[in-house]
């Protein structure tokens, strides 16, 4: 059995990593691994290959850096040249960006059956490229593997046949497992920034709802400055060039770094007081590592750290993010697990194979 796997975004390296692990322990499983060049730099690509121990892409179409429709559509010509060539009996996708849209695409026009990783997710917000992407893929997807019940909920309602829909647990609590307990020496990381344990927090930006809104982004960098707290900022490219572009520069008792490795930036994460972020993995992590997190964003797809308390949304240009940012979080229950048991990527192998015989 052959499994063609799509990848091209930092989250999706992390996601991939326990899945092509378990590929690895299955005899008669071959992976083929297609980076679509999405993401390039060495700080948001290559370390995670170093680090987590992944192979090198088979494949690399070296596609970025255009808009959404130019890349979504190189990348599905690259990946059905590919495909046609291969031939997989499964091609598999993560998460929600325009490689796992372009995969999920260029596999079912040519009836390769869609194995969709993080399906279910919703932030019912149709302006965000993520749901337009989640949407697509999960809808031509054969197989949908969710990482909640939540998730697959979502997905009955939308009229998938309950055949289709897996609730395996979430891969990123795989990786979590897998590789957090590798993390970097934490004193020294947190001396490196000039902050202390449980007296920080970790911050970071990368929505294009928030850096592509000078109005958004300004104010989210406004509240940082103002909370006066001690914050760490690994700062994507994207919120890079958008803070320059908005000619914003962030304040005094704002560390701004370059993006971290997966092992500092759980080493950081375990280790602050409080994580505010706009990303969808790094408020999971903030969970597994039980940090209390507010969420920089109008809506949140993993709605189960809202009700548990371990997440709050706090809106950027309608909340007090200042005030928010300076209050002390209560911390959130414990006595559910909503994102399985740490086999996500076993149960994610098993049914592939199941469904090839
Ligand atoms: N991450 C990292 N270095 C950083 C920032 C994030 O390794 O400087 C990791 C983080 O630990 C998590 C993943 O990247 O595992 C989340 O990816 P990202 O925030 O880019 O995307 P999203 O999860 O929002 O799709």
């Amino acid at each position: 059995m052959k499994i063609l796997t799509v990848v091209g975004a930092r989250p999706q390296f992390i996601k991939v990593a326990p899945v092509s692990l378990a590929i690895a322990a299955v005899p008669g499983v071959s992976e083929v691994l297609v980076h679509t060049g999405q993401h390039f730099d060495a700080n948001m690509s290559d370390v995670f290959f170093d680090e987590l121990g992944i192979a090198a892409p088979r494949y690399n179409l070296g596609i970025g850096g255009g808009t959404h429709g130019q890349n979504t559509g190189r990348m599905i010509e690259g990946l059905e040249r590919l495909m046609i060539e291969e031939k997989p009996d499964w091609v598999l996708v993560y998460g929600d960006t325009d490689s796992t849209l372009a995969g999920a695409l260029a596999a079912v026009k040519l009836h390769v059956r869609v194995a969709h990783v993080e399906a279910g997710l919703r932030s019912y917000n149709m302006v965000m490229p993520e749901e337009v992407n989640r949407r697509v893929t999960d809808h031509v997807s054969t197989l949908l593997f969710t990482p909640s019940a939540h998730a697959s909920t979502i997905l009955r309602g939308e009229g998938i046949a309950d055949d289709r829909v897996l609730n395996v647990g979430d891969v990123m609590y795989d990786a979590a497992r897998l590789f957090g307990g590798r993390a970097t020496q934490r004193s020294e990381l947190l001396a490196r920034f000039g902050v202390t344990a449980g007296d920080y927090v970790l911050a970071t930006i990368h929505r294009q709802e928030n850096t592509d809104d000078p109005v958004r982004l300004a104010a989210i960098f406004d509240a940082l400055g103002r909370s006066g707290r001690p914050i760490v900022l690994p700062l994507h490219p994207r919120t890079r060039n958008s803070l320059a572009r908005a000619a914003i520069t962030p304040a005094a008792n704002i560390v701004v770094t370059e993006p971290l490795g997966y092992l500092d930036m759980n080493a950081l994460e375990s280790a602050a007081a409080l994580i505010a972020t706009d990303s969808g993995g790094v408020q999971k992590e903030a969970y597994f590592h039980r940090v209390p997190c507010i969420t920089l964003r109008d809506e949140t797809e993993w709605v189960e750290l809202i009700d548990l308390g371990w997440n709050r949304l706090a809106r950027p240009g309608a909340d007090d993010l200042a005030a928010i940012l300076q209050s002390s979080p209560a911390r959130g229950r414990d006595d559910v697990m909503p994102y399985g048991d740490g086999a996500a990527a076993v149960k994610i192998v098993d049914a592939l194979v199941e469904r090839t015989r």
